[in-house]
């Protein structure tokens, strides 16, 4: 191996990422007292959570009347009753405050006439747990509320003089021989130095893997580093088989059309010009949950009755709404309409198709945001000292088998938050770290880099890739069955297969991207891998896990959540966890199991 010249730097914590989960962690962390790093590969601003339109769910009650039980509720139900409740309490209950606390630090939200927080209807948000009208729930800065959130959150931790490593790729945790985490090795990019992180917690926000898809509404950098880190340190990825497309990715771009668009009033039509949503969902139409809508758009194109030359997707229609409304509540994706798809929103329909959009599955944590593990022999899943999973990242989980519209920025701020409270129990302030052993700190991350930098193999990063993203798109997709999901798996196994035949051109250490991208690939594919192992052994549909060929949600097996363990080039180890059907306090009774119909 080459020898690498290593930069020391020691904190209380480090936090990876600088999305809204990672810089609402810092800026606590800071608050808390604490000496904190945030290193991010992408200038924080630049984060996928700059990209979310919609908005963020609290049960404000700023134009309807609203409650968090409510809200938890409807969490619970969009979760398919995978959710652990005593977190979906946490979060609904905290949102109100979390907002607030928001606009306080400067978010510039769009306002109501008597200029309270504007709110609007989004998917599967109902009242009187299910029984009453849509809910008016989600607040929004107009169509660009997470760009509005992860500036203001940016500006506040600059006020709190965090230390940022910016344009640092975080390479693999260091993890010591009692499988405790005690810091992160991490390369700057601009300058190509490695850096050894020492610190008493790590905590990882480094967002979703969507890119393991071919077609997905989030960033190229979306390669769930964090999750490809955990799953070589030997620790579980959980509920990897749910995944979320969106219904409304524009048609060939797959960039997003936000789910305010139907809130505000905008609806689907298929080649008949029937809004077809009304035979599917009844009562919700267009604002049923997003696995409910992805399947019924699916199910309309394979009758036939989609739209285009080749009737292979559907119409998104706005035309019929205001133009003020469009150009004050969605001015952005009347943009994005007219760049990627041609389309002026009040004349014409946005060719749409459902897209993937969000990992419900990733690191397992308990309500503290603490990473869990199962130890070798042991039945029930351990804290693992040292480690934090926060955002899209983790799985703590609030989302279970579905999430809902509008919780993943209230996830992000409301856990973030909390990370940064449990840290400020449980790590003190300054103390000495812990001498490691050589073999610890330098084998994995620095070996496993310059094992890379140095590969000669005949294939490229782009031509893996490729190979892994189409096979996710056909065989792991909105509909599932035991055949397609054994290719998905036999084809993911030849892909993990080739990484040995990898080779980069690039032997350089300054913005190497060619040594980036491969990477990010080898953190993708264990996910990937985890994603269709996870699903073809999941036995029932559950969320937006849907298998043509167990159709059923099956309670009495499978309301338990999933724990894949990655061992190279072999199949990985499936454990359970049980779901938390209890609340966390006596405010909110639990939300018994029951078929989910919209
Ligand atoms: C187009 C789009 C629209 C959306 N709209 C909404 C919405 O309206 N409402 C809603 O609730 N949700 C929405 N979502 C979902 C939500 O935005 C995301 O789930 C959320 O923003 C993820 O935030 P995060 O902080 O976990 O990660 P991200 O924002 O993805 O940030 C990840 C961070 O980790 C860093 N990082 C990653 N790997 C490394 C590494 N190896 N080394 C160093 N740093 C690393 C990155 O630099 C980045 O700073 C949307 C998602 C998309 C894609």
């Amino acid at each position: 191996m080459t020898a690498y010249n290593v930069i020391e730097h020691e904190f209380d914590v480090v936090v990876v990422g600088a999305g809204g989960a990672g810089l609402r962690a810092t800026l606590g962390m800071a608050e808390q007292g604490l000496k904190t790093a945030c290193i991010s590969k992408v200038f924080p601003t630049r984060s996928h959570t700059v990209a979310a339109q919609g908005g963020i769910s609290a049960a404000l009650g700023n134009i309807t009347e609203d409650d968090w039980r409510w809200h938890m509720y409807d969490t619970v139900k969009g979760s398919d009753w995978l959710g652990d409740q005593d977190a979906i309490e946490y979060m609904c209950k905290n949102a109100a405050a979390s907002v607030i606390e928001l606009e306080r630090y400067g978010v510039p939200f769009s306002r109501t006439p008597e200029g309270k927080i504007y709110q609007r209807p989004f998917g599967g948000m109902t009242t009187e747990y299910g029984e009453g009208a849509a809910a008016v729930r989600t607040c929004a800065a107009a169509d660009r509320t997470g760009h509005t959130i992860l500036h203001t959150l940016y500006q506040q931790s600059l006020k709190h003089k965090v230390n940022f490593f910016i344009e640092y790729f975080a390479v693999d945790l260091i993890m010591d021989d009692e499988g405790a985490c005690r810091g992160v090795v991490a390369w700057d990019l601009d300058s190509g130095t490695m850096h050894r992180f020492r610190a008493q917690m790590v905590v990882l926000a480094t967002g979703g893997y969507g890119r393991a898809y071919f077609s997905a509404t989030s960033a190229h950098t979306c390669t769930g580093d964090g999750g490809g880190m955990v799953a070589r340190a030997g620790i579980p990825l959980q509920d990897m088989e749910f995944v979320q497309f969106h219904p409304t990715g524009v048609y060939g771009a797959g960039c997003l059309i936000t789910e305010g668009a139907r809130g505000e009033g905008g609806i689907l039509r298929n080649s008949e010009g029937e809004r077809f949503m009304e035979r599917y969902a009844p009562s919700a139409k267009d604002l049923a949950s997003r696995d409910v809508v992805s399947r019924s758009m699916t199910m309309e194109i394979n009758e036939g009755r989609g739209v285009g030359p080749k009737k292979d997707h559907i119409y998104l229609h706005l035309d019929h709404l205001d133009p003020d409304v469009l150009a004050q509540r969605l001015p952005g994706i009347s943009e994005t309409a007219r760049i990627f798809a041609g389309v002026d929103v009040t004349k014409a329909p946005i060719p749409v198709l459902p897209t993937v959009h969000y990992n419900m599955g990733g690191i397992p944590t308990n309500i503290h945001c603490e990473v869990l593990t199962i130890a070798p022999r042991a039945k029930k899943p351990s804290v693992v000292p040292g480690l934090m999973a926060i955002g899209e990242a983790g799985c703590i989980s609030v989302h279970g088998a579905n999430r809902l519209g509008s919780n993943s920025l209230l996830d992000l701020v409301v856990f973030g938050r909390a990370a940064a409270i449990h840290a400020g129990k449980v790590v003190k302030p300054g103390k000495a770290h812990k001498k490691l052993a050589k073999s610890v700190t330098d084998d994995l991350a620095l070996g496993r880099l310059d094992k890379i930098r140095n590969a000669k193999g005949a294939s490229h990063t782009a031509a893996i890739r490729d190979e892994m993203q189409q096979s996710m798109q056909k065989y792991a997709a909105v509909f599932r069955t035991e055949e397609t999901l054994q290719k998905g798996v036999d084809s993911i196994h030849k892909v993990e297969a080739s990484l040995a035949d990898l080779g980069i051109q690039d032997r350089g250490l300054i913005w190497n991207s060619d040594l980036v991208e491969a990477l990010e690939l080898e953190n993708m594919i264990p996910q990937a891998k985890a994603t269709v192992e996870s699903a073809i052994n999941r036995k029932e549909s559950r969320g937006a896990h849907a298998r043509d060929d167990l159709p059923e949600r099956d309670d009495k097996n499978w309301m338990k959540h999933t724990l894949w363990t990655y061992h190279p080039g072999k199949a990985g180890k499936i454990q359970y966890r049980d779901v938390h059907l209890h609340t966390l306090t006596d405010e909110v009774k639990p939300v018994p199991p029951k078929a989910r119909v919209y």
